[in-house]
């Protein structure tokens, strides 16, 4: 067990509101499961980004008088030594605000192909430091030469963290240039191949300054986490187009992602119950046993196979599985600024 301690900075008091139920869509407790978590939620923010890192209020509890282990052993987390796990309390959202999302149909469209190297997992090199993150997937941008390897920026979170980069609001002097200037090279493989460590497809470099990105905005807020880096060598890769638009509520969104013990079908079907400038809500035809993980960084494609979006997280909700990503609008925003 490691020592750890609440952040002195984040002793705000922290009340139930009377009677309504509050929620915390998009975090499940690493201990026991619950998801969402009800009550207040407990975060580490030492550890990089990822679904291992939320406790229950009764599961803190219990990690206060050291019967729980944190970090688990099989995450990465675990390999990197970090002397203090920092636990903030989060108050959650009343549920009546989502309910909406649960209403809302999904059409019976046929799921787009999703070509070979396409989508792809991506491992972040910074010298001798490597960092395997979830997914990425390879654009066409207009603008662009070559292709852009496109992911969530939370997804090089332990990068990050190794590199000691703020990449949140907290920072007020991010200037977007840091991870452009530590990344040496992305190298990138099939996601889909039987052994994907196997299966190379070609490296990225150098990163693109996007000087709007950021990790860590409250969930489902995920306008701002977006990383891009050049494709070096696109000669035998598939790119997508970037859509024109994002679909609008009720239409049909498809998340690309490798499903567990699937090698055919690389599609999950979804339909979109929230669009804003700052997220991108859909909610899943699937359920939990047939969720693929750690999924951040995939693309969500529309029925042509274009890119609408870039997967950010996933919860639950009443039994149903919903997802939020960073839209297409704000992926071109991001990209022409740069
Ligand atoms: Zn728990
Ligand atoms: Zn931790």
């Amino acid at each position: 067990m490691l020592p750890h301690e609440n952040n002195p900075n984040k002793k705000t008091k922290l009340s139930h509101s009377d009677g309504e139920e509050l929620v915390h869509l998009w975090n499940h407790c690493f201990n026991c499961g619950s998801a969402p978590i009800l009550g207040l939620r407990y975060e580490c923010t030492s550890c990089p980004a990822g679904p291992d890192n939320d406790l229950c209020e009764k599961c803190y509890e219990k990690f206060q008088k050291g019967e729980i282990q944190h970090p688990r052993e099989d995450t990465p987390a675990a390999a990197m030594d970090i002397k203090t796990h920092h636990f903030n309390p989060v108050q959650g959202k009343p549920a009546r605000l989502y309910e909406k999302w649960l209403q809302i149909p999904l059409p019976a469209v046929p799921a787009p192909q999703v070509p070979d190297h396409f989508v792809v997992r991506p491992i972040f090199c910074s010298g001798p430091d490597a960092a395997i993150g979830g997914y990425a997937f390879l654009v066409a941008a207009a603008g662009h030469h070559s292709p852009l390897l496109l992911t969530a920026l939370h997804v090089m979170d332990e990068m990050i963290k190794k590199k000691g980069f703020d990449c949140t609001d907290n920072n007020k002097n991010y200037t977007g240039r840091e991870m452009p200037g530590a990344i040496s090279e992305v190298q990138f493989y099939d996601v889909f191949a039987a052994n994907w460590m196997m299966a190379p497809l070609g490296t990225a470099a150098p990163m693109l300054v996007l000087p709007n990105a950021r990790r860590g905005d409250e969930e489902p807020c995920s306008h701002r986490d977006i990383a891009a880096f050049f494709v070096k060598n696109p000669g035998a890769l598939n790119p997508a187009p970037l859509a024109q638009k994002t679909p609008g509520v009720g239409e049909p969104v498809w998340l690309a992602a490798k499903l567990p013990g699937e090698a055919t079908i690389r599609t999950q079907a979804a339909v979109v119950v929230e669009k804003t400038g700052r997220t991108f809500v859909f909610r899943f035809e699937a359920m939990e046993s047939e969720r693929p993980k750690y999924t951040s960084g995939a693309p969500v494609l529309d029925k042509k196979g274009e890119v609408v979006g870039i997967n950010v997280g996933g919860g639950f909700f009443r039994g149903q599985r919903l997802g939020h990503a960073n839209h297409v609008e704000n992926i071109r925003s991001h990209l022409s600024s740069c």
